[in-house]
Parts: structure tokens; sequence; C-alpha cells
């Protein structure tokens, strides 16, 4: 299914208007909070090397910036939208509430394709993203991560042009810096080991071991890859990897019904997460097409991808053994689609929650730079891990004592939360 057929931001502003129905939101905070505070749009021209010039489309999106500066990821994706960047912006503030991090929600994209662009055109494209925005972004302002194809390479070239232009030193202007320039250790893993950490709480929760367990997860970028490690590390057992290869232009499941061994499907993986097909069936895959992730007879599915995957269409194909479904991507499941999860009484860990790592992550990075005085990777995981358990445990424990869905249950939360802010500064 195509994720034309479903518009993100439409599908954010009906969750959203469901929870402020539920808890009776003010006529007020519910329109201020149902769309975005500030909006940017604009051209990116980049040299290429060829000598010509690409004109490329960017945004930069924020959502609300009442609990603190706005913050969320940049993506560099060719079908991005104006509606995917208002969603994801109106998530991130959801997701900063519900960690209780002191931090707004933005979210940033180009309409690129970066498997088609050299280093120097993607170090042209960074600069040239923040040249358009320095004045309205920085520590105090609106603080970029890396998200969809985009790393702490990319960070730094924003880095590095915003310092430029600004003059001086702001470490603190964007997150998921590469470690020793400012970045955290622990911040590449920690969206995908927080994934893990909720998913041990959860399982704890419903009386299952995991090393009974075994999982099925869609993409094997940087969020897959390192929950997959962890997922293997509490005991659990992988059956199946699905990922987009670039190549074909299309996506395909790895399927090892004995388990796959993360390391070395990580050693035959591209940085953007393609898998090498000849290499991945000598170790025993078999190969189906795309969205077989979904009709594995596992007991947890992680969508890790991007959103819209799991569909009204394709949602009758999860196999009658999954119990849980752990949302690694923000946004993977479309609100019909929910539907029929909730009917089935599969446990639902929601996106904002699951995947809160990453930005939790980055908040400790923020204060490391801060303080100018960095921490043990030890310490930073420890920090996440307290973290992550105490923002699951508040959700679950809401959802029993109401009896609401999870997903409902992190809404109530968060948007209580943030609603409390703006009429506590008197904007409404
Ligand atoms: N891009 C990540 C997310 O969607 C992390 C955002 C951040 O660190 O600011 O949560």
């Amino acid at each position: 299914m195509s994720s034309k057929s479903y518009n993100p931001y439409a599908n954010a502003q009906a969750q959203f208007d469901r929870v402020a129905e539920m808890i009776g939101l003010e006529q007020g905070v519910r329109e201020l909070l149902r769309q975005p505070m500030r909006e940017y749009h604009f051209t990116i021209p980049v040299r290429m090397d060829d000598g010509t010039t690409k004109i490329f489309k960017g945004f930069r999106i924020q959502h609300n910036d009442a609990r603190g500066p706005a913050k969320g990821g940049i993506r560099f994706h060719p079908q991005e939208t104006e509606d995917t960047v208002r969603a994801l912006a109106m998530w991130m503030t959801w997701k900063c509430a519900v960690v209780d991090i002191p931090l707004g929600g933005a979210k940033g994209g180009v309409v690129c394709d970066p498997h088609n662009l050299t280093e120097g055109e993607q170090e042209r494209l960074c600069r040239g993203y923040v040249r358009q925005l320095s004045k309205v972004i920085g520590p105090w302002n609106d603080v970029p991560a890396p998200d969809v194809m985009t790393s702490g390479k990319h960070m730094l070239w924003m880095l590095d042009e915003f310092e430029t232009i600004v003059g001086g030193r702001y470490p603190g202007m964007i997150t998921g810096k590469p470690v020793g320039m400012g970045g955290s250790l622990g911040r590449t893993e920690a969206t995908g080991y927080g994934l893990i950490y909720v998913l041990r709480e959860a399982l704890k929760e419903l009386g299952i071991k995991p090393e009974d367990t075994t999982a099925s997860i869609q993409g094997f970028g940087n969020v897959a890859r390192h929950a997959a490690k962890m997922y293997q590390t509490i005991g659990g057992k992988i059956l199946a990897v699905s990922c987009w290869d670039n190549a074909d232009k299309k996506a395909y499941t790895f399927v090892n019904k004995e388990g796959i061994d993360v390391e070395a499907m990580i050693s035959i993986t591209d940085t953007y997460g393609s898998i090498d097909k000849e290499k991945a069936m000598d170790m025993g895959c078999e190969i189906l097409d795309g969205e077989a992730w979904l009709e594995q007879d596992v007991d947890i599915l992680i969508p890790a991808a991007l959103e819209n995957q799991i569909t009204l269409v394709n949602v009758d194909r999860i196999s009658k053994s999954v119990k849980i479904l752990l949302e690694g991507a923000n946004g993977p499941t479309t609100p019909d689609a929910d539907d029929v999860i909730k009917q089935r009484g599969i446990f639902l860990i929601p996106d904002f929650l699951a995947n809160a790592g990453g930005v939790t992550c980055s908040y400790f990075e923020q204060v490391q730079c801060n303080m100018n005085y960095y921490w043990e990777k030890d310490e930073v995981l420890d920090k996440l891990n307290t973290k992550m358990t105490a923002a699951y445990k508040a959700v679950s424990e809401l959802a029993k004592r109401r009896n609401l869905y999870m997903r409902d249950a992190a809404y109530v939360i968060s948007v209580s939360r943030v609603a409390q802010a703006v009429k506590m500064r008197g904007w409404v």
C-alpha cells in the first residue's frame, strides 16, 4: 500500500482529536495543539559535482515549544511531504512529553535521495539547509537530530555551518553528533535499545520470558539494527528482517526459521539498510516478498522503517501467533489497521513511547554539551533505561487503571502535560 493513500498528518490529527475529546480539552488548547505553531518551507540550491545546480525542497516544522526548545530529526527522503513532516513534528511533541524531558516537538525534511548524492553534494545540501534556517534554530529554539537517511556526519556539517554563520561554538545546537565532536556515547544505539527496554517491561507484565520469544523486524537501518542486537542480548530470536533494496527499488523479507545472526546480517548491510541478497542466502536465509515479515509465526512484530506500513490492506496478513506490536518507526500503523490490532487484542507499545530512546539520549547529549563534561557509555545507557522504564510504567499503569488502549494512554499523558504547559504560560 503506498503512503499516498494515507495522509500521516490527518492520522496524527485524528489520534489527537480522539484524545482531546476523551479528556475534555478546552477549545483554545485543542485548536493550538492540533496544528504546528510555525512552518518553514524553502528551496536549497546545491552546486552538483558536474557543475550544474540542483534545487531541493526543504522543510522545518515546529509543532510546539511550550515545554522547552522544539526538538526533532531531519529526514532525507525522495517522497518527503509537508504533511508527513507536520505529523512527525506533532509526534515529537508527544514523544518528549511522554518521557518527561523539557523539550517540545519539531521535524525537518528534504526531498532528496542520498543514494544518488556524493559526499560533497550531501555536505553542500546540509549547509544549504542550515543557511535557510539559521535564525530560527539553535540550542534554545529548535534542536535538530538525525532521522531517516541522515547521521552524525550530516549533523556535524550542519553544526559547522551554523557556527560559521552565528560565530562561536554552540554544540547544543544539534544532537546525534559524532562521538568526540560533542556527540554522546550511546546515542547511535539509543532508539533501538530503548525499544527493547520497553519491550522487556511489557514481557515482564505479560509473564513471558524474552528467551521464549521470536520476532520479525521491518527495516534494517540504525533503529532496527540496534533493536535487533539488544533483543538478542535479552535472549530473543529474530526470524525475519525486511528491508528496502535500492538496486531493485523494492523490499524483500529475509527469513531464517533457525534464527538470524544479527552481527553477521549487519556485516552484509549497507549504510542505508539494504541487505546483500546473495550473501544472505549463503547465510541460510530464504528471500520472500517485502511484506512477508508481517505473516511470520512470531511473538513480536517490530515495524522499524517508515510510516503507514501496516494498513487495512495488509493487517490481516499478521500471524495469529503475534502477541506484541512494538512500533519502532514513527506512525507505522494507520488508524484503520490500528482498530484491527486493538480488536485482535495484540498488545501495542505505541511509537512515540517505544522509540523515545533516541530523543531521550539527545536530551542527555545536550545536557553533556552544556556542561562540557561527557559521561561514560554505561552511565548514559543506565539513565536511558531509567527514563524509558518509568515512561513505560506510567503509560501501562494508566492503561490498566482506566482500561485504555496503550496508544490512548500514552496520548492522555502527553497531551495533558503539553496542555498544562501552554496554560501555565498563559497562551490560552
Ligand atoms: N529522529 C528521532 C526521533 O524520531 C530522534 C529525534 C531527536 O533526537 O531529536 O525520535
